[in-house]
């Protein structure tokens, strides 16, 4: 199994990379490391009220304020040249920067300006009810990031916060892993496309649509071929197509085991090679890796569950490679099982629930684990690892689980 997965792994590596405006980056995969300079870039104020001496105020109370005259006023956005002296205080909104000389923030609350419109003028004079410490209110530049703090790495997949942090240190462009490119196709004769009505003994392609979703959700392009039948010539046609298309992996799903009528095996291997048949996990085998045509090619299963649990297993640390993600894995944790479970001695992965019981994380299954079952898929928020070589767990046992 291991084996298996990094004899696959060793075949991959990164796609190159292109420059990409930033807000067509969401999900994209960062192809270098960031650089941070200062922020906040300047000193501001965290609130909306009067930038003072801290020392001026030392003896202010409500029941005798001190007054400052007001020399400056400073909107977000604006700033300021006057340097402040003592007795002096300037009126200064959140996000502003601190004028020099001062050394604090007073709130607005906390003066005799209190009530009236934001909106107006600064006061010439304002009353201040309270003392303040030095650096009070105050957001001091680089007080969260340091000028030359290495903040994002290569290999990181952007989510909203990485954007909006690059957002922040003018980032307008940045160099990204282009998207992989995965063909996909079905292969057998009972397939119909879903859109059409069934004839006796077909079933829907449902394969093409669950792994088309795992695909893009690993930041990828799918390029659905559809379904191949049962023969040679066709299945050769459609890997064809892949090859046209510069895919950067084909993954194929069913007519890869024994069956007389897996054809998939045998057209990889006129046009290329295969490395190895069956892997020992539950579900799943078979499993076919290659190349066809000098492009990396998957076999999954056919049967449903069995197609997700190899794409988990086998394709998603491929991808990510591909991709050029430093880590593609599901989030693993440590769970206590509910219920005993009986395995077979092969690494298996079981459709489970896990949920919090009294502060620890506890699975149970979502039942009927046959390999045609997706609804057991459906119901599951998680993926129960039972490894190799165990044959039964009890409840209370621990055992790893992929959060789904
Ligand atoms: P095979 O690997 O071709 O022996 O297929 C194993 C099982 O998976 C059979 O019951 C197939 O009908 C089913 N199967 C194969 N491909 C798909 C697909 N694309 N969607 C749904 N079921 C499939
Ligand atoms: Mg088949």
């Amino acid at each position: 199994m291991r084996e298996a997965q990094q004899r696959i792994l060793s075949h991959f590596k990164p796609v190159e990379t292109e420059m990409s405006p930033l807000n067509a980056c969401a999900g994209r995969v960062l192809a270098a490391d960031i650089i941070s300079s200062d922020l906040p870039p300047f000193d501001n104020s965290s609130v909306d009220g009067f930038a003072v001496i801290a020392k001026d105020v030392a003896s202010a109370t409500s029941a005798s304020p001190l007054t400052l005259s007001v020399v400056a006023d400073i909107p977000a956005g604006s700033s300021s040249d006057i340097t402040l002296a003592h007795g002096q205080a300037a009126r200064i909104m959140t996000g502003a920067p601190i004028l020099n000389g001062a050394d604090a923030v007073i709130m607005v609350e906390d003066t005799d300006f209190n009530n009236r419109n934001a909106g107006t003028s600064a006061p010439e004079i304002v009353k201040v009810f309270k003392n303040i410490q030095t650096g009070e209110n105050v957001r001091k530049r680089g007080m969260d990031i340091k000028t030359g703090d290495k903040i994002l790495f290569a290999g990181t997949r952007l989510r909203a916060q990485e954007v909006g942090l690059l957002a922040m240190l003018g980032v307008a462009n940045l160099s990204v892993y282009r998207k992989p490119r995965v063909a996909l196709l079905s292969s057998g004769d009972e397939l119909a496309p879903v859109e059409l009505r069934l004839a006796p003994g077909q079933i829907h392609d449902s394969n093409s649509y669950t792994l088309s979703v795992l695909i893009a959700e690993a930041g990828c392009e799918v390029l659905t071929l559809g379904i191949a039948p049962d023969q040679k010539d066709a299945i050769q046609f459609l890997f064809d197509q892949a090859i046209d298309i510069n895919a950067d992996l084909i993954i194929s799903s069913a007519g890869v085991s024994v069956g007389a009528l897996d054809y998939v095996k045998e057209v990889v291997e006129s046009n290329g090679k295969l490395d190895f048949w069956q892997v020992n996990m539950r579900p799943g085998k078979p499993l076919a890796f290659g190349g066809y045509r000098g492009v990396p090619f998957m076999g999954l299963p056919g049967n449903p569950v069995s197609a997700f649990m190899g794409f988990e297993v086998f394709a998603r640390p491929a991808i990510g490679r591909l991709a050029g993600m430093n880590t593609a894995t599901r989030p693993k944790v440590k769970v206590r099982l509910a219920e005993t479970i009986e395995s077979d001695g092969r690494e298996s992965y079981l459709r489970a629930i896990v949920e919090e019981r009294d502060g620890v994380l506890s699975a149970k299954l979502t039942g009927h684990q046959g390999s045609g079952n997706l609804l057991s898929l459906v119901q599951a928020n998680a993926l129960l690892i039972v490894p190799a070589g165990v044959k039964s767990l009890a409840i209370g046992d621990q055992a790893e689980a992929w959060m789904l």
